[in-house]
């Protein structure tokens, strides 16, 4: 990665902090300690995510109640992610570099999902994240996993 995507990367994680930190989770809920099941949901994977449909699969039936077809579309790319708006909720990793880039970033609460599937160590997580905030804020700062849905919901893949 070039110098100037890592500046952008970086300028973007701290817009995003800080609107985290002005804007509390705007509209969105606290992700529950237990899984709930979502009402009927649905999205529909792009061919730009040939190869990753398995893992998203995973991802959003995570929450329950998916099924495929219109509702949100979801986008692969094998770059970061450069614009994820302010209001908007990225997911960061460490690069090789060790910098943080943004892998995930969820458009509008639903309008949109791009995944940078090929960054993260368990890209299932990844998309059950991106999935995750159609209803629900980030819950910490640190390691997301799947211990619950608050855990799914933390900002960094590790
Ligand atoms: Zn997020």
């Amino acid at each position: 990665m070039s110098k100037f995507v890592m500046r952008v990367a970086t300028a973007l994680f701290a817009a995003l902090a800080f609107g985290f930190v002005a804007v509390p989770l705007a509209s969105a809920q606290e992700a529950p300690a237990e899984t709930e099941f979502e009402a009927a949901w649905s999205y529909t994977i792009e061919s730009s995510c040939a190869g990753w449909e398995g893992v998203i699969r995973q991802g959003a039936n995570y929450w329950g109640g998916a099924s495929e077809g219109g509702g949100t579309p979801v986008r692969c790319q094998n770059s970061a992610i450069t614009d994820c708006g302010f209001f908007a909720e990225g997911v960061e990793t460490t690069d090789v570099h060790g910098n943080l880039i943004v892998v995930g970033c969820n458009y509008g609460m639903g309008q949109l999902i791009k995944l940078y599937p090929g960054a993260v160590n368990d890209p299932a997580l990844l998309a059950a994240h991106e999935f995750g905030h159609n209803w629900y804020g980030h819950s910490y700062n640190g390691c997301a996993s799947w211990a619950s849905p608050t855990d799914v919901m933390a900002t960094t893949m590790c």
